[in-house]
This record gives structure tokens, C-alpha cells and sequence, in this order.
């Protein structure tokens, strides 16, 4: 039951990041499942995350005890597919590189996809380029080549690295960026958060104007910016990337609308003046504002010590 002050019984529907909000590796995130179990609403998951299909992310999400099928899963693979699907004819053949969620996407988009080993045989009208573990040198001059041709070059995301369990790896915005170098430009779209097409591709599947979509995500670069691009109101939750002092220090494009410990925000009503939601929400504006304006630093750190003992509060609880 979702009580009608809380926060979010303002929104028709949520659209969740994974990583930092629902788990961390293989565990579930403090309070995420009993949270998210009980809210009577739609709830998506859009993950950057182009390698696992999302058949395979919701059945990690039921592993954890979600009620979570594959339609309540999107993945920049699907956005990216769907970007070009509203580009080129039925049946074109795409170039699919990445994890075998690249092709499954275009597949299901009514595209033809076409793996770097068969590319040779002809034509292809676009590639989208996603992340995989097994991604060879090969494939990215299979891309190359496509684009060098005159093909539409759509990048599932461009994030930068891949944290795994033995360190820190080059994400598909490392691959895409070696292709970039070959052919001289950027990708012609990119379908992930922070571009707007994967939140975009939500509120289309939800049938719901992106201002009644609520996002939650961990990170200010990628989940909030993304939705702020995308004309979706946010909450940063601080149980994954971002803390509280990256918050106060984003630049106004990765500022989210709601700031909170955790999930069980959505329950808390924005309007008890009293309540965490709305102390910390007024005290972080502060320190935008004062930024904004160019107060002097020594105001700005006392407003940013009352926003850190908001937080510090919340979390006695
Ligand atoms: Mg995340």
C-alpha cells in the first residue's frame, strides 16, 4: 500500500536504476526489496548495463525476492534498437556488436542484426554498438568500416569503465571511443543513461508523459542528468556511486528533485516540514542556490554542515 503523502504517490510510476540502488554485486541494498515489493504502482528497471538480457536481470531481481518479469526490465540495448528502429525500414540490417543482448534487441525491434563475422557478406545500414566480455578488435573494425561507409552509428551507452570483482575495466564508452578513433566522429546517438532515449523508452512503454515518471538512481552523471534530460523528476538515494557532498557540488544539469539515505524515502511525506525528505530537499537547494549565486565559501560550508547533519540524523534511525 502506498500511503497518498508519500512521495511517491505524486508519480504514476518509477523508473529504477539497478547497480547501488537494488544490489551491490550479488546482494540486495538494504530496505530495496521491501520497498520496492510493496509499492502499488509500475515500477521499471533501466539499466546502462547492454550485456545481460533482460531475461537474466529479472531473474536476479527474483533471486533477491522481487516479483520482476522481462517486460519491466529496459536495457540500452533496447533503446539503442529502438532509436533505430524508428530510423530505418522494417528488416534493415543492423551491425550488432556487443553481448548477445545486442542482437536479441534489434531482433525484437523488427531489425535484422548482423554479427561481425557475417558483415563482410554485405551491406549494413547502422551499428549498434553495446558492451560484451568477448568483443575482439575485429568486431570494433567491423563497426569501423560500416561507418566509415555511411552507416548510423548508435553506441547502447558510453560508459567509461566496468567495475568488476578484480578491478576496474574499460566499459563500452572505452570500445566505443577506439572506434571513434578510427573513424575520426562520435556516435551519431547514444541510447543510454545520460542520454534521454532509455528513460524516454520507459515512459513510452508505460504510456505516461515523462513528468508523472519519477527516477531513482545512485549516480548524478548518469542516472540524474539522464533524467533530468529526459523531463523526469529524480531522487538520488546514497546507498551506491554518489555521496551527499557530490550532490551539493553538481552543476545544475545533474541536480536531482529529491535527495534521501535510501529508498524508503518514496514512503516519507515531502510536505511534513518536520521530515527528512523536506529538511534535506530545502537544505541542498541552499547550498545550489548559494553556489549559484556565489555566496561566500564560509556560508556555503555552514549550509553544507546542516545539510551533512540532515543525513547524519536520518541514518541514527
Ligand atoms: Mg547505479
Amino acid at each position: 500500500m502506498t500511503a497518498t503523502g508519500a512521495l511517491v504517490a505524486r508519480y504514476a510510476a518509477v523508473v529504477c536504476d539497478l547497480d547501488g540502488v537494488v544490489y551491490r554485486g550479488p546482494s540486495a541494498v538494504p530496505h530495496a526489496v521491501e520497498v520496492l515489493g510493496s509499492l502499488s504502482m509500475p515500477v521499471l528497471y533501466a539499466t546502462n548495463n547492454a550485456s545481460r538480457s533482460p531475461h537474466d536481470v529479472a531473474a536476479h531481481l527474483r533471486e533477491l525476492g522481487l516479483a520482476c518479469t522481462p517486460d519491466a526490465v529496459a536495457t540500452s540495448s533496447q533503446a539503442g534498437a529502438w532509436l533505430l528502429a524508428d530510423r530505418l525500414r522494417p528488416g534493415s540490417r543492423v551491425l550488432a556488436v556487443g553481448g548477445a543482448g545486442v542482437a536479441t534487441a534489434l531482433a525484437e525491434a523488427g531489425l535484422h542484426p548482423v554479427l561481425a563475422a557475417d558483415a563482410a557478406a554485405g551491406e549494413v545500414q547502422a551499428v549498434l554498438q553495446g558492451y560484451g566480455p568477448a568483443v575482439t578488435a575485429s568486431d570494433l573494425a567491423e563497426a569501423a568500416y560500416a561507418v566509415e561507409g555511411g552507416a548510423t552509428w548508435v553506441a547502447t551507452n558510453t560508459d567509461g569503465t566496468l567495475p568488476t570483482d578484480r578491478g576496474v575495466a574499460p566499459g563500452n564508452g572505452s570500445l566505443v571511443a577506439a572506434v571513434e578513433r578510427a573513424v575520426g566522429s562520435p556516435p551519431d546517438l547514444v541510447a543510454g543513461k545520460p542520454s534521454p532515449p532509455l528513460y524516454l523508452l520507459c515512459a513510452q512503454r508505460l504510456d505516461l508523459d515523462p513528468k508523472r515518471v519519477l527516477a531513482v538512481g545512485d549516480r548524478l552523471d548518469t542516472d540524474i542528468e539522464g533524467a533530468v534530460a529526459a523531463g523526469m523528476d529524480s531522487l538520488l538515494v546514497l546507498t551506491g556511486v554518489d555521496d551527499l557532498r557530490a550532490c551539493l557540488e553538481a552543476p545544475s544539469h545533474r541536480r536531482p528533485t529529491w535527495v534521501a539515505p535510501d529508498l524508503r524515502a518514496l514512503f516519507a511525506d515531502p510536505d511534513d516540514t518536520n521530515g527528512e525528505l523536506a529538511l534535506l530537499a530545502d537544505a541542498v537547494q541552499a547550498v545550489h542556490a548559494a553556489r549559484d549565486v556565489g555566496t561566500a565559501s564560509d556560508e556555503v560550508d555552514a549550509l553544507v554542515a546542516k545539510a551533512e547533519s540532515v543525513v547524519g540524523n536520518a541514518g541514527h534511525r
